[in-house]
C-alpha cells in the first residue's frame, strides 16, 4: 500500500522534481506557468500537492514550439 503523496516526485516522470517551495528562495515553479495539458495529465490526487518537474515542462515547450514552428513555416 502506498497511498502516501511523495511530493518531492514529479507525477509525471515520477523523478526528483527539486521543487524548493520550502526554501527561503522560492521555487522555480512559482514563476514558470505548468502548461494547462501538463496539469491534464497530472492525477487528480497529486494536483497541487507534487510539483511537476522543470524537465517536463522544458519537454512540453520544446515540444510545442517544433510544433509551432511545423504549422507557420
Ligand atoms: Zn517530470
Amino acid at each position: 500500500m502506498t497511498d502516501i503523496i511523495d511530493d518531492s516526485i514529479c507525477p509525471l516522470c515520477q523523478q526528483s522534481n527539486r521543487c524548493g517551495v520550502q526554501a527561503s528562495a522560492g521555487c522555480w515553479c512559482m514563476t514558470t506557468t505548468v502548461p494547462a495539458e501538463l496539469l491534464a495529465k497530472t492525477p487528480e490526487k497529486q494536483k497541487n500537492k507534487s510539483c511537476i518537474c522543470q524537465a517536463c515542462i522544458e519537454n512540453y515547450y520544446q515540444t510545442f514550439e517544433k510544433s509551432v514552428h511545423r504549422t507557420t513555416q
